[in-house]
């Protein structure tokens, strides 16, 4: 069909989607897919009308690949290398239980009430010491704690986009950080990467030619492609951003997990002019579900961004915000990331040992350095999407590259996470990703 009308397959898939989300479609055993007799035109139903209802802006969000691949992705009966997710073994032991022998006693109930917007005062202020300790100095005024660092891309996106502004970011990129910059109006711009993080040259004659508000970047174990920005680019960022006024968004979220030891500055410690808002999270060194992260930025930035955070949930849940500040007092935050980056390195050389023993001619990956996530070039004759639908037939599943661009087509990448799975799954399922691909390969 999309030979016939000369149009892009996924044109076609996303409107026979959104024809089957109407409810216009139906399929039918015997008689395939047809045009559903309107109940509504026969009075027989009456219901909101959706698509006036909601904003349009929306619209490539719902209709895109990954809201309806993610249930499937975290299933549980899946070998999953889809979701970036600490691994579960490896989650340290939070004070649950002093807390409750704590809140039993009504009078010490007060730490479970409101916090400021901003954040507990006690945890900004450990926060401060533990990024001191990498020689990062802020006080607890230029701290926000966050319902983890998604949110933290949601209200930096809100207070600096307006409709037709545009955002530069990395291609590949974290594809969460594109929803939020594209339902907030934006004009996105994308920058090619190397191994050394987001490529340098023509990005003046980008920020000539298009004036952006704000750059997206991710300069350590880069999400989807595990690379990080080399120290002579960091430098040049800063330049070139101080030069034509561009607000730089560092989107730390691997912070600490690279299995070199030598971690570079931060951009947000290099800038000495407030260019530059950093964003953290627990998510990747604690857990996902704590819902912590923190934003450190300057005075004027963190006033703006709790004035929207009011709107959207008031303050940081203090329950796990206690957990967290106790856990960060106890000391043993970083002999915990020691032992995390220990197992997710030999996790990763498993992985990679498993991809050169059965990957077909053709795959191609660099070994990631730290981070999450293995990177894949698939062979041209490789659609992410159909091997997907392969592999999770057989029960495993993978992130497919197409939503990682905005203007690329991704199809022929895809991104492995190694840190959740167990070593079995994955010797076991590594080997059925191979295969498919050879199967599709061969056909
Ligand atoms: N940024 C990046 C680059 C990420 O990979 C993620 C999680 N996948 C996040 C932000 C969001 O993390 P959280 O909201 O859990 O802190």
């Amino acid at each position: 069909l999309a030979v016939k009308l000369g149009v892009n397959r996924s044109t076609i898939l996303n409107a026979y989607n959104r024809l089957k989300a109407e409810e216009l479609i139906e399929s039918r055993v015997g008689q395939g897919t047809v045009v559903s007799v309107n109940a509504e035109e026969r009075n027989e139903i009456v219901k909101p009308k959706w698509n006036q209802l909601f904003n349009n802006r929306l619209d490539d969000f719902n209709n895109n690949m990954i809201s309806r691949l993610f249930p499937l992705l975290g299933k549980k009966d899946i070998i999953s290398f889809a979701l970036g997710m600490a691994n579960p073994d490896l989650i340290p032991e939070l004070p649950f239980a002093e807390l409750a022998d704590i809140t039993k006693d009504k009078a010490n109930r007060e730490i479970l009430s409101q916090t400021p917007v901003a954040g507990n005062e006690e945890l900004r202020e450990n926060i401060c010491k533990l990024l001191a300790k990498e020689s990062i100095t802020c006080t607890p005024e230029e701290i926000m704690v966050l319902t983890g660092s998604q949110q933290g891309i949601d209200i930096a996106t809100r207070i600096i986009i307006q409709p037709g502004d545009v955002v530069i970011v990395e291609a590949p990129t974290y594809f969460l950080a594109l929803e939020s910059f594209k339902s907030a109006g934006a004009k996105i711009i994308e920058v090619p990467i190397d191994n050394n993080g987001m490529q340098m040259e023509g990005l003046e004659q980008l920020f000539i030619k298009y004036h952006p508000k704000c750059i997206y970047t991710i300069p350590n174990c880069q999400n989807p492609s595990s690379c990080s920005m080399s120290l002579v680019r960091r430098k040049k960022l800063l330049e070139l951003a101080y030069r034509y006024d561009v607000f730089i968004l560092e989107d730390d979220a691997y912070a600490g997990l690279g299995f070199t030891g030598k971690t570079l500055p931060t951009l947000y410690q290099l800038d000495t002019n407030g260019y530059v808002l950093l964003l953290r999270t627990f998510s990747k060194t604690i857990c996902s579900g704590i819902r912590l992260g923190y934003m450190a930025a300057h005075k004027r930035m963190i006033a703006q961004c709790c004035f929207v955070r009011q709107n959207m949930d008031i303050h940081p849940n203090t329950i796990s915000q206690w957990l967290i500040c106790e856990y960060i007092k106890s000391g043993t935050y970083e002999v915990h990331l020691k032992k995390i980056k220990e197992e997710y390195l030999k996790k990763c050389n498993l992985m990679h040992n498993e991809l050169l023993n059965h990957a077909p001619v053709g795959l191609s990956w660099s070994k990631p350095s730290g981070g999450y996530y293995f990177w894949c070039h698939l062979p041209k004759e490789i659609r992410t999407s159909e091997l997907l639908v392969l592999c999770i037939r057989d029960g495993v599943a993978f992130m497919p590259g197409i939503p990682f661009f905005t203007y690329e087509n991704g199809e022929n990448y895809m991104r492995l996470n190694f840190t959740t799975p167990t070593a079995r799954q994955i010797q076991k399922g590594i080997p059925i990703l191979c295969s498919n691909m050879k199967k599709l390969i061969n056909t």
